[in-house]
């Protein structure tokens, strides 16, 4: 086995198991390893820290997978983090109200690289390390074997996966290929979910308990969803008896989508509009026209996807949240969120503060939100956590 051998001092983050190896930590490697190889990783001193998967085009050049020098990394040791992971997910389905979570999260579940979604009897893979595609085949068969599902997918990456060197298109990897609309059901709130051409990984599960939260709180009430794809959060908040939901999206697939998912839910329609706009634009709109809202959902896309974007991402946040602020009353209120991992609750609340005193309104937050359980946050990896969220209520 290649063994790679870390400088001096640059060996601490590995011997506290955090799985990123810079390459500009590497000192020596003993020989020519190729992507995707398992490398052994040591100090200096040529003491044992841990194995991990070699990707020699990517900034992390190893991903550190195992801390123990026993426990070497064959396929059972894939199939065990596998079926770990999986069983970690029993509790999301148990109640059977719901049937998409994520199953594998890729660091927080030791398996860099690797994202597995179940939509009902499909499941979606990412595979987006080198690593990862040369055992994809033995993490199909147990994925396979567990879940018997009707058919799993490989989404076709593009960034991380050219990062990678990888250059393998999506497609199915088991079983049957989904059909356009896969329907499944959270909450008891039942969707359509489009795997191969849906964003991300085609449905936002990592909003699943906020939006029970959040339709905690609109009975009566007249709510506008920003950002709201194929309608999350308005269809939790008209089952908890919303009086009428705005929804505000500026793709055309998920308004198209949110149309089916609210007619699937048999909603009314005189109970909800859908706008294919700009948020900000449609926000200065209701502004201008003097409308306002009980209760506003901003769910953007992650503005700062690097630490050092985080200042441009601050002003937008800042404005989008000053814009949603001046569409409030007293009591309203607004569930804000940031999935950009650069982005901490402390800067958040900060933000907010200043969006508020710009809207000339005087907030409280009222209640925080995070990620749900099947998103979890590694201690030894913090760089997990993405999803943050703030409830606000103006005074
Ligand atoms: N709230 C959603 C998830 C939001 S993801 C849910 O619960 O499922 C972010 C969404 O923002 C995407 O659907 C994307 O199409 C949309 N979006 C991105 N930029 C936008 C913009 N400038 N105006 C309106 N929508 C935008």
């Amino acid at each position: 086995m290649i063994e790679i051998i870390l400088k001096k001092g640059k060996d601490k983050a590995a011997w506290q198991i955090h799985p990123w190896v810079f390459s500009g930590a590497i000192d020596q490697i003993s020989g020519i390893p190729e992507n995707g190889d398992i490398v052994m990783v040591l100090t200096i001193k040529r003491e044992f820290i841990a194995y991990g998967c070699y990707s020699g085009e990517s900034r992390v050049a190893v991903r550190l997978l195992e801390w123990s020098p026993n426990n070497e990394i064959d396929d059972d040791w894939w199939r065990k983090r596998v079926r770990t992971a999986v069983a970690a997910r029993d509790m999301i389905f148990a109640d059977g109200k719901t049937n998409t979570a994520r199953l594998i999260f890729s660091e927080a579940d030791f398996l860099p690289g690797l994202i597995a979604d179940r939509f009902g009897d499909f499941i979606s893979l990412q595979v987006l390390t080198a690593g990862i595609e040369r055992v994809k085949a033995v993490i199909v068969d147990e994925l396979g074997s567990l879940l018997k599902p009707k058919g799993i997918y490989q989404r076709h990456e593009t960034t991380a996966r050219a990062h990678e060197g990888l250059d393998v298109e999506g497609g199915v990897l088991l079983g049957e290929h989904p059909p356009t609309f896969v329907e499944v059901y959270e909450n008891d709130i039942r969707y359509k979910i489009n795997i191969a051409e849906g964003q991300k990984s085609g449905f936002y599960c990592d909003q699943r308990d906020n939006r029970l939260l959040v339709a905690n709180y609109v009975h009566n009430k007249r709510l506008l969803d920003c950002f709201c794809y194929s309608g999350g959060f308005s269809l939790n908040a008209l089952k908890m008896g919303a009086a009428e939901v705005y929804c505000v999206d500026s793709s055309a697939l998920a308004i198209e989508t949110l149309n089916q998912n609210m007619h699937l839910n048999q909603f009314e329609q005189n109970k909800y509009t859908a706008f294919q706009a700009d948020v900000n634009k449609q926000l200065k709109k209701f502004r201008d026209n003097g409308d306002t809202f009980d209760m506003i959902v901003l769910d953007p896309p992650k503005y700062a996807p690097t630490r050092s974007s985080l200042n441009k991402a601050a002003r937008a946040y800042k404005e989008l949240n000053r814009l949603g602020l001046l569409l409030l009353k007293g009591g309203g209120l607004l569930a804000t969120f940031s999935c950009s991992g650069a982005m901490d609750i402390n800067t958040f609340k900060q933000i907010l503060a200043w969006a508020a005193l710009d809207a000339g309104k005087e907030i409280q937050f009222i209640r925080q939100f995070a990620q749900p359980e099947d998103h979890p946050v590694r201690a030894s990896f913090p760089e997990g956590e993405y999803l943050k969220g703030l409830l606000c209520r103006v005074i």
